[in-house]
């Protein structure tokens, strides 16, 4: 076990002495997920530059210390958190939040890796413009980026990869790389930033990024739209892409299972069915414009369309057509994972297959769940236009024939392998890979990918010291 009173008299004497964290009630935040993932760190160690951050990876670089990289720690697979062994490190980026600037000709962000999402929005703001990531946490952008998030908006932006310019890491040795590439167009051999993006931060410690930004939507307009199937969801979708793509924003769906707890936990939360049972799917459509409401009304455009899809062709399977402010049909919507935990035990997936298959996947699987698990109720939602789908599955303990974690791991591996295989689907659609979906990686990625992943990982970091996540193992 290393020695962490000496360790931390040492980096205490590098970065200072607010640096380093090792009282334990002051480590507990950084040793638990949100959801999942709990483990014990050796010490916690908060650099404040890039600079700073080199000289720690080079000094645990030397004694072989494990180093766990750590944003906001509101990621979902577990990956934020150190392993049971007590040994491992946790570089929390919570003090790399200095640099911001921001360049509203070119259209870009300059940020330290531990800027939060909120922080870079707010300052966007007075440029009339904004990261457009959209979410219900509030990441770092050095997470963000280890992590590829998507959020709800991806129809319209694209994730994290489409609006990353550059990037600057350091590496398991203290070796800085900076590519913080500021031109739109730049043709000029590997793009080696994107090893950073969505890998967990297993290849190294991103300190700084250069970030595409967008203008601020002026106007916004949402309507909720319900539909008797998930055929009917994807009509709509459909529908609305090849008449409203200019504008089209994001199209979530929540199924009935996921929509009635909003209302039963939040009372404020107003339920447009009233009484009425809510049909099988509710999709949520966001159009949003630059553009004056005196150029183009949109919520009029929206009602409108929805009205004239309601009425003709299209409108098969459609039952309500709901008009409403943005900021209520949100709530809703971001309402839905913590009224799920109210009812239960849940067990949430995070997973994608071609838009095309949503349906017939999501009716597959429910109806795998009724037969064989008669016990749980399947409550899904997520990001339609993506083709991503958190099928949330809740359930009272007591309910369940067998120990909890029996049944969590058939039910992974039924579901995922329903996913993958069955429907050429993805077991991390958004969340990336960590401990609580390791065993997927290892088992649906193709052999030539790990191999590669492994000469990446010998290159970038030899003595494997980075993060929890296996990308490829060491020889
Ligand atoms: C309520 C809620 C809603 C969410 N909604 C969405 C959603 O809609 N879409 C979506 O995609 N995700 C969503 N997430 C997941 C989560 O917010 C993202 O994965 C997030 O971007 C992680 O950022 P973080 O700063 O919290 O990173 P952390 O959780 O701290 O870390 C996540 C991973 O990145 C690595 N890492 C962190 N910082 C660095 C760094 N500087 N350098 C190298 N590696 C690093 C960690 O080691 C870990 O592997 C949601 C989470 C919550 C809690």
């Amino acid at each position: 076990m290393p020695d962490a009173t000496r360790i931390a008299a040492d980096l205490r004497t590098m970065l200072g002495q607010d640096a380093v964290l090792t009282a334990l009630e002051d480590l507990t935040k950084y040793e638990s997920g949100w959801r999942y993932g709990k483990g014990r760190a050796l010490l916690v160690v908060r650099p404040g530059t890039t600079e700073q951050v080199s000289k720690v990876m080079a000094y645990c670089h030397e004694r072989n210390l494990r180093v766990l990289p750590q944003g906001a720690n509101t990621g979902l697979v577990g990956a934020s958190n150190p392993d049971a062994s007590g040994e491992m490190l946790v570089l929390s980026l919570e003090r790399l939040n200095k640099r911001l600037e921001i360049d509203p000709i070119n259209r870009t962000a300059v940020v330290d890796g531990g800027v939060l999402l909120s922080t870079l929005n707010e300052a966007l703001s007075t440029h009339g413009l904004m990261f457009p990531i959209d979410l219900g946490a509030d990441p770092t952008i050095g997470g963000m980026i280890a992590t590829n998030t998507g959020g709800t908006r991806l129809l319209k932006y694209g994730d994290v990869r489409h609006n990353l310019q550059g990037a600057e890491a350091v590496l398991a040795d203290g070796t800085v790389v900076d590519v913080m590439n500021h031109l739109r167009k730049n043709n000029t051999g590997l793009d080696l930033k994107q090893l950073l993006v969505g890998t967990s931060g297993v290849y190294g410690v991103i300190t700084g990024a250069v970030l595409q930004v967008v203008p601020v939507p002026r106007q916004h307009a949402t309507a909720l739209v319900g539909c008797t199937s998930g055929e009917a969801v994807l009509a709509l979708l459909k529908a609305l892409e090849r008449e409203l793509a200019d504008v089209f924003t994001a199209y979530e769906v929540i199924s009935a299972n996921a929509l009635i707890p909003v209302f039963k936990h939040h009372e404020a939360i107003r339920n447009p069915y009233g009484a009425a049972k809510p049909p099988a799917y509710t999709a949520l459509v966001e159009l949003s414009s630059t553009l004056p409401e005196t150029a183009l009304n949109l919520p009029e455009v929206l009602e409108e369309r929805l009205g004239a899809f309601l009425e003709g062709d299209s409108g098969e399977g459609l039952t309500d057509v709901f008009m409403g402010k943005p900021e209520d049909f949100w709530a809703i919507r971001h309402h839905i994972s913590e009224s799920l935990r109210s009812e239960g035990k849940v067990l949430a997936f995070d997973i994608s297959v071609p838009r095309s298959r949503m349906a017939a996947f999501t009716d597959a699987a429910v109806a795998l769940l009724a037969k064989d698990y008669p016990f749980i109720r399947s409550c899904d939602f997520g990001h339609w236009g993506d083709g991503g789908t958190h099928l949330n599955l809740v359930w009272q303990e007591a309910d369940s024939p067998r120990p909890t974690a029996e049944i969590v791991e058939e039910l992974q591996s039924t579901i995922y392998e329903l996913a993958v295989r069955g429907f050429d689907g993805s077991y991390s659609a958004e969340h990336g890979v960590g401990p609580h979906n390791q065993r997927f990686y290892d088992a649906y990625t193709p052999e030539a990918v790990k191999a590669m992943n492994q000469a990446l990982k010998q290159q970038l970091d030899p003595k494997g010291l980075l993060g929890t996540t296996r990308l490829g193992l060491l020889p």
